[in-house]
């Protein structure tokens, strides 16, 4: 039997059986509209409003704080359009890291054509943002600063706390991107303080097509989606009640089993980059080698295209990434990468794995095995690869 095995969990994550229980009831027996006024309605109420109240009390926030929204993307254009657009009146200048998600920087893209004036923030060789600079960026006129929390292409951990006391201390607003982060690292949106917060279900098995953005009470922010009076009049459409009700319960479950899933799967990680830089030479690591997600190992391959390695490792039975899921398909390299100053070349040979929890030792060794023996057939066959080098990979020691 042809192996499955699935190291693609920064893309997206299997539903915990546990999260689908507990979301079934909401397809069918319980499928009231929250809005409606009669006893199917308040049925749901009660289930949105107590899934409201769990994720809350998880990340250390008020009920009141927590807008539902339909994904990761949606709660980032929403922190940024919504807060721009409320604070333009102060300043039309927003900072936004250089390596955020598309979701952020395909929405300042846009906002820079509507008036506003845009600085991507530097970051260094590891994908980290520089202090020195940001602070240098900002300006009288600065009303928003953007950095995730963790990176999704590469993994690297932001210092938030230093960006969020810098931002505040100056009154802009400061929003962080937790999309890749919750589930993997503790999230607290006092611990740092921050203004406004996105995470999404399908990154820590929950469903797809749900996401949150927490605002801090007393901020105000434009609204993105007009409709019915749904989210306190801020964000209209009915309300996704089993979406709603799986991400409160992934929450509860990610936050339950944080330490023990992190230390897992970072020792996963662990033997595989271990293997992969003693094993396979001409190889680099991307991304910061301690301060990085626990499930993610990015490496570029010299002399190879990354698309041909992720077809070759498919063909394996291996499902890996090249640059972000959102851009695969795209042959633009990483906007990540370059960011970072890997030249283009290395760039376009960048694979990113990042596992799960149910993924195991033997899975990684079986990867890093038919990797090697790729390596070897795609550089044997690469046109890049310099004759004078010698096309070999090492014994596994062990
Ligand atoms: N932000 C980051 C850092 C992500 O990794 C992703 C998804 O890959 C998103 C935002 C978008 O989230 P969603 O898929 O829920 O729209």
């Amino acid at each position: 039997m042809q192996k499955k095995i699935y190291f693609d969990h920064a893309a997206t994550t299997p539903v915990d059986r546990r999260v689908l229980e507990k979301m079934l009831p909401y397809f069918t027996e319980n499928f009231g509209n929250p809005n409606s006024q009669h006893a199917f309605g308040r049925e749901t109420v009660a289930a949105v409003d107590a899934a409201r109240d769990e994720i809350a009390s998880l990340i250390g926030a008020k009920p009141s704080e927590i807008y539902f929204t339909s994904g990761g993307t949606e709660a980032d254009n929403w922190a940024l359009r919504g807060a721009a657009q409320a604070l333009a009146h102060k300043g039309k200048h927003l900072i936004v890291s250089a390596v955020e998600h598309p979701a952020m920087i395909a929405t300042a893209k846009d906002l820079a054509k509507k008036g506003f004036e845009v600085t991507f923030a530097e970051v260094d060789e590891y994908g980290k943002a520089d202090l020195a600079k940001l602070e240098r960026a900002i300006r009288p006129d600065t009303t928003f600063i953007g950095v995730m929390t963790a990176n999704n292409e590469v993994g690297t951990i932001q210092p938030v706390a230093e960006i969020s006391a810098m931002a505040r201390a100056r009154g802009i607003v400061f929003f962080t991107d937790a999309v890749q982060a919750v589930g993997a690292l503790k999230t607290d949106v006092k611990l740092p303080a921050v203004d406004m917060l996105s995470f999404s279900g399908h990154k820590f098995y929950g469903p797809k097509g749900i996401g949150v953005l927490y605002v801090r009470a007393g901020l105000r922010i434009d609204r993105l989606v007009t409709g019915g009076h749904q989210e306190r009049g801020m964000r209209g459409g009915t309300t996704n009640v089993p979406a709603v009700v799986g991400i409160a319960e992934a929450l509860r479950i990610a936050t339950e089993e944080l330490d023990r899933n992190a230390a897992y799967v970072a020792s996963l990680r662990d033997r595989f980059i271990s293997r992969v830089l003693r094993e396979i030479p001409y190889v680099k690591l991307n991304g910061h080698p301690k301060d990085r997600l626990p499930a993610n190992a990015n490496f570029s391959f010299r002399y190879i295209e990354g698309e041909s390695l992720l077809y070759s490792l498919d063909l394996a039975g291996v499902a890996v990434s090249s640059g972000s899921a959102c851009s695969s398909g795209s042959l633009e390299p990483s906007h990540v990468l370059l960011a970072m100053g890997v030249p283009e070349g290395l760039a376009h040979g960048s694979i990113r794995f990042s596992f799960g929890k149910d993924n195991t030792p033997e899975e990684v060794d079986y990867a890093v095995d038919r990797l090697k023996e790729i390596v070897v057939k795609l550089r044997a066959l690469s046109p890049l690869f310099p004759k004078e080098l010698k096309n070999e990979v090492y014994p596994k020691e062990d």
